[in-house]
């Protein structure tokens, strides 16, 4: 029996430093791009649209009420973690933003539900950015003020520069928002608005739910507009801009969400970019084929790579706890998945390998290099399980592009 009496709830805390590439590295090169950009003039805006299920997202485009987010490339997309593993997270609120602004399933980031007291135990967007270049401005612009109560701690440690809790006003996100967006001096800039997720509670799936994504799209409209305007005045800035929700709704009625269902899992993600094709090709043949094959989209844990890729910041791969793939740019193997088998002591990953280059692939236990393939490989066993009463974080990386999982601890409490 293992020595396990007095098992860590929270999984170790993994170190965040992380560097701006501004030399010549792996992820320029396979970018094959002649000169490094200038990433300090590459900027993110992150709208959330809480609650705005995907099919009636597209019924109102075709209704011609979400021509801003229509103007957008919009994909499928999937939340909740994968149900029956240690990722699986409710379709709610508090766990969906924050793996929208971590990469990481609940299993690291530990907000379990829609609790004011949770608090982010994983390393946030906003301090991975700061950590990278302190100068950076971030913002955190909310309706729900619960999304910046689950990141005080970044808040009080500097890594928010402006954080405003806007009481479920919407329209106090878009002034404040669009204000910031024109004027300010930010580098990631979030904005959230929270009318369709009250409407689809109060009132279902019904004209006034289509209303609320109407009313939504008009303010995406304001923020778009203000950053039109700022691109007038800065035309050096690269802004890429993302909106997504947190989740689904139940069908047919459309008014709760949270459980581990078809609608309430689907979701989109929408962005200004040329989408890789993490985001563009799903998956045909996912191994957990559930949900009519929703694992083989992209996934909410997505965002924050794709943000990080684009604003050039590179955490360190020893320290990488990112379970999402960029969903721009190059791609290092997508959809990695583990096997645990706590009889022989194993542990199994998988993945879909990138297309060979004859490229090495680096496989790393909690920091550490435990085997060393080339990019054609796509499983890997580790045999050599250390006694241990938490989890594993396992990252494979090749051409310099890391993606990690959270391994279940092997010993458990007994
Ligand atoms: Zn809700």
């Amino acid at each position: 029996m293992s020595n396990c009496s007095k098992v860590l709830l929270l999984p170790a805390r993994l170190g965040v430093l992380a560097a701006i590439l501004f030399s010549a590295s792996t992820y320029a090169q396979n970018q094959l791009a002649s000169t490094v950009p200038d990433y300090s003039l590459h900027k993110t805006l992150l709208i959330g649209v809480d609650g705005m299920q995907y099919e009636k997202l597209q019924q109102a485009i075709q209704d011609a009420m979400a021509p801003n987010i229509g103007g957008l490339t919009l994909a499928k997309s999937y939340v909740g973690g994968v149900a029956g593993s240690t990722t699986q997270q409710g379709t709610n609120s508090g766990p969906g933003w924050t793996t929208i602004l971590t990469g990481a399933w609940v299993d690291r980031h530990q907000v379990k539900s829609n609790s004011n007291g949770l608090r982010n135990q994983t390393t946030s967007l906003f301090e991975y950015i700061k950590t990278a270049a302190e100068q950076r401005r971030t913002a955190s612009i909310v309706s729900w003020n619960t999304i910046n109560h689950n990141l005080a701690n970044d808040i009080e440690k500097g890594y928010i520069d402006l954080a405003v809790m806007c009481d479920d006003k919407d329209m106090c996100v878009a002034d404040k928002a669009s204000y910031e967006i024109e004027y300010g001096q930010h580098d990631f800039i979030f904005a959230h608005f929270d009318e369709p997720d009250l409407v689809g509670h109060s009132q279902g799936f019904t004209p006034p739910y289509q209303t609320a994504i109407q009313g939504v799209d008009y303010q995406v409209g304001q923020l778009l507009t203000a950053l039109e305007n700022r691109q007038n005045s800065h035309p050096e800035e690269n802004w890429l801009v993302i909106v997504t929700p947190d989740h689904g709704r139940e069908t047919p009625a459309g008014h709760n969400h949270g459980a581990q269902t078809l609608s309430e899992k689907t979701t989109f993600i929408a962005l200004n970019k040329a989408p890789n094709e993490q985001l563009s090709a799903p998956i045909k043949d996912p191994v957990n084929p559930e949900f009519d094959g929703l694992y083989g989209y992209a996934s909410q844990a997505d965002i924050a790579p794709t943000i990080l890729a684009h604003m050039g910041v590179q955490p360190v791969v020893e320290q990488y706890v990112i379970d999402g793939t960029p969903l721009i740019g190059p791609m290092g193997v997508r959809h990695l998945s583990h096997r645990l088998d706590t009889q022989a002591r194993s542990v199994t990953l998988n993945w879909r390998p990138v297309k060979p280059r004859g490229e090495a692939l680096t496989v790393y236990r909690n920091g550490v290099i435990i085997g060393t393939l080339t990019d054609a490989a796509s499983e890997f066993v580790d045999s050599a399980l250390p006694d241990t009463c938490e989890p594993l974080n396992y990252t494979v990386v090749t051409r310099g592009l890391p993606v990690s999982v959270l391994v279940p601890a092997p010993d458990k409490a007994g």
